[in-house]
């Protein structure tokens, strides 16, 4: 049985309003193996969105996971890892116990379009050390059919960059008219997000932007009927209950607390002024150096206690 997960438009935030097509987390599906967040966006016009201007942010128990299709974004972090995100190749960041870092497309970037993913950590893993990793997948190719695995092991190619969970990441071109069934890893369950073009997973009709899922153990085949350009999750179901608040992954409400106290603890003066990116204090979330921007601020939490959720 394949679900379709619909996207909701969310502004990005920051200094202008850039939107993305949020397909993860939803009411009902929070993960798909370790995924817990998928933005999707473009191609945008920078001229007219604004680009992307993501100030200084934290996050804790998690590794985001940028994937462009076209244009730059230059990250910095507080880790000391400065990169620029080129389309097809993989920028993934490990939160870990804390790490702040800003994306801002670049001058000379005129369309933006692609991904950004978190992959929740295991507990086991979640206070590891903040990290950075780059990776340029080859492409490889089959009949009808050109992929980039930029995570996990599919289709005659495998990534070395290391995950703290079963997982894989691809993205995959198909020509109208192939059928394609991934070698899959059980007990994997998938997901499918359509970029273009008119494709059935399992039979069942996918529309450009919506997200399918597939469940653990059942086999993927993805059908193009025309020109397709699709990205294929997926991983062993998590089998953990996690707290997702804003850009933090945890486990109870009270460590989510923390976590935005330790944040505005460090970008807030003694009168809870907000200062200067130059200005912030060192602290759990470091510091991004060489980034002008002030650092966004925590929204206020809900009144209610943050429940986790499978
Ligand atoms: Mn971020």
């Amino acid at each position: 049985m394949t679900e379709i997960l619909e996207p909701r438009e969310v502004p990005l935030g920051g200094l202008r309003a850039m939107t993305v097509r949020r397909t993860l987390p939803q009411r009902q599906r929070s993960l798909i193996g370790a995924w817990c967040f998928l933005d999707h966006y473009g191609p945008d016009r920078v001229d007219e969105t604004g680009g992307m201007l993501v100030a200084p942010h934290p996050h804790i128990g998690l590794q985001t996971v940028s994937w462009l299709f076209g244009g730059t974004i230059e990250h910095r972090d507080s880790a000391g890892n400065h990169a620029l995100v080129k389309p097809g190749e993989l920028n993934l960041m490990t939160a870990g116990r804390g790490i702040s870092h800003s994306e801002i497309s670049t001058d000379d970037t005129t369309e933006l379009h692609g991904v950004q993913l978190w992959v929740a950590l295991p507990a086991a893993y979640r206070d590891t050390e903040p990290a950075f990793r780059h990776y340029a997948p080859p492409v490889v190719h089959g009949q009808g059919w050109d992929a980039q695995v930029f995570l996990g092991s599919m289709l005659g190619s495998e990534s070395p960059v290391e995950t703290f969970s079963p997982l894989v990441a691809a993205e995959l071109i198909l020509d109208g008219g192939t059928s394609l069934t991934p070698d899959t890893q059980t007990p994997f369950e998938h997901g499918v997000l359509v970029d273009f073009g008119l494709v059935r997973v399992n039979g069942e009709e996918v529309k450009q932007h919506q997200l399918a899922y597939v469940a653990p153990g059942e086999a993927l085949e993805i059908e193009a009927a025309d020109l397709s350009h699709v990205l294929v999750i997926g991983g062993r179901p998590l089998g953990e209950e996690i707290v997702m608040w804003w850009n933090f992954v945890g486990r109870d409400h009270d460590e989510v607390v923390q976590a935005r106290e330790d944040w505005m603890a460090q970008i807030t003066d003694n009168f809870g002024t907000i200062r200067d990116s130059s200005q912030i204090y060192d602290g759990r979330f470091g510091i991004v150096s060489g980034d002008h921007l002030p650092p966004i601020p925590a929204p206020a939490m809900p009144n209610a206690r943050l429940k986790p959720r499978a």
